[in-house]
């Protein structure tokens, strides 16, 4: 038995508005991510087992690497799309946004979602919520969204609505937001839902080799230049800065997602607990962080890059110049490092 972590109350609003209404639309944050697409297809196939109309919308696509979910191709993304994007959130009338706690996430999306009708049901682990939800299911502690998902949909007494393309969107989010049960992960009721996934039929080593193994050769040599030539140590606070521009991106042919994971490679050396990776982008500077143990890189990119995140894994849009951004994090960086001994 998996503890009930979702308040009774939640469980029974969000139960109530499934049963009430007949259409709907799930949505989740900009450059969806495997948690974000994963919990987003895990509950289009549980509506879709309840035989309600239900899509996904999305201000991006899918990454190359996600692309073989069942049911990614029936996202409609407001980027390409935008009037269909427009006319589903106007017929919705529940929406569901999974994996993101603050309305800017949505990104161009933001807008028209807010200014909908539609009963709105939040499925989330992020820090802090932002309110805008008439049902607010946010569990930080959680490790991903899908899992918060699955706890969800088996406290609604539906555990036997999960079918197999549910399970394997589940499991994808689960495994990509704990870089493959590497970290956040040393939950044991974590490894019970993971059983339960794998008796829907999820074939977790299949999942691991679309995921993991399927990049292309740009992005591979992308990334060992980065961390030849790009990455710099700063030893004295066990901190790694990668910064690329928009030249280097056009050299290797970036397509988006291509340095996903990047910012991870420099924590494998013995000492660094901090990384940091900028990104140039045309109006601005994207920004991903990463950190071990104390260190609370979420209120960093709050502070100084305007994001947010988790206190290990977080990010953000900084308005300014590579070179700014990454004084700003030199700048910065003494004041978030305190227990180096470890
Ligand atoms: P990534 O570095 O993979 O882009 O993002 C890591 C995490 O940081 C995401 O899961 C998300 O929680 C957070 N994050 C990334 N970019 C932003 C941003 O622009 N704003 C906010 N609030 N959070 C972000
Ligand atoms: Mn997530």
């Amino acid at each position: 038995m998996l503890s009930k972590i979702i308040q009774e109350e939640n469980v029974y609003q969000a139960k109530k508005l499934i049963n009430k209404y007949e259409n709907f639309v799930i949505t989740a944050h900009i450059a969806p991510d495997g948690d974000a697409l994963g919990s987003s297809l895990g509950l289009y196939h549980y509506l879709k087992e309840l035989d309600k109309n239900v899509t996904i919308v999305l201000n991006d696509k899918a990454p190359e690497f996600l692309q073989w979910l069942e049911g990614v191709d029936m996202i409609v993304d407001y980027e390409t799309q935008c009037e269909r994007a427009e006319l589903m959130v106007s017929e919705a009338e529940v929406i569901f946004c999974v994996d993101f706690n603050e309305p800017k996430r949505m990104g161009d999306m933001q807008s028209i979602v807010l200014n909908s009708n539609a009963k709105k049901i939040m499925v989330d682990h992020h820090l802090d919520p932002d309110m805008f939800c008439d049902v607010t299911i946010s569990h930080p502690g959680i490790s991903s969204t899908c899992e918060l998902v699955f706890r969800l949909i088996c406290r609604m007494e539906d555990s036997l609505l999960i079918n197999k393309a549910c399970a394997t969107a589940l499991y994808t989010g689960m495994m990509t937001d704990t870089g493959a049960f590497t970290y956040n992960s040393n939950s044991p009721e974590l490894f019970m839902i993971i059983a339960e996934l794998l008796r829907k039929g999820v074939n977790k080593d299949e999942v691991y080799n679309r995921v993991f193994n399927s990049n292309s050769e740009n992005r591979e040599r992308l990334i060992g230049y980065a961390i030849y030539k790009k990455m710099t140590l700063i030893k004295e606070y066990g901190a790694s800065l990668i910064s690329l521009t928009k030249a280097e991106q056009l050299e290797f042919n970036y397509q988006k997602g291509d340095s996903e994971g990047l910012v991870n490679k420099p924590l494998s050396i013995k000492g660094i607990k901090c990384s940091v990776y900028f990104r140039e982008e045309p109006n601005y500077v994207k920004v991903s962080l990463r950190s071990k143990g104390d260190i609370a890189v979420n209120v960093m990119a709050e502070k100084y890059f305007n994001g947010g995140g988790h206190k290990n894994a977080a990010g953000g849009e900084f308005e300014g110049t590579l070179e700014q951004a990454e004084q700003i994090f030199r700048d910065v960086l003494p004041l978030f490092i305190n227990n180096l001994q470890d």
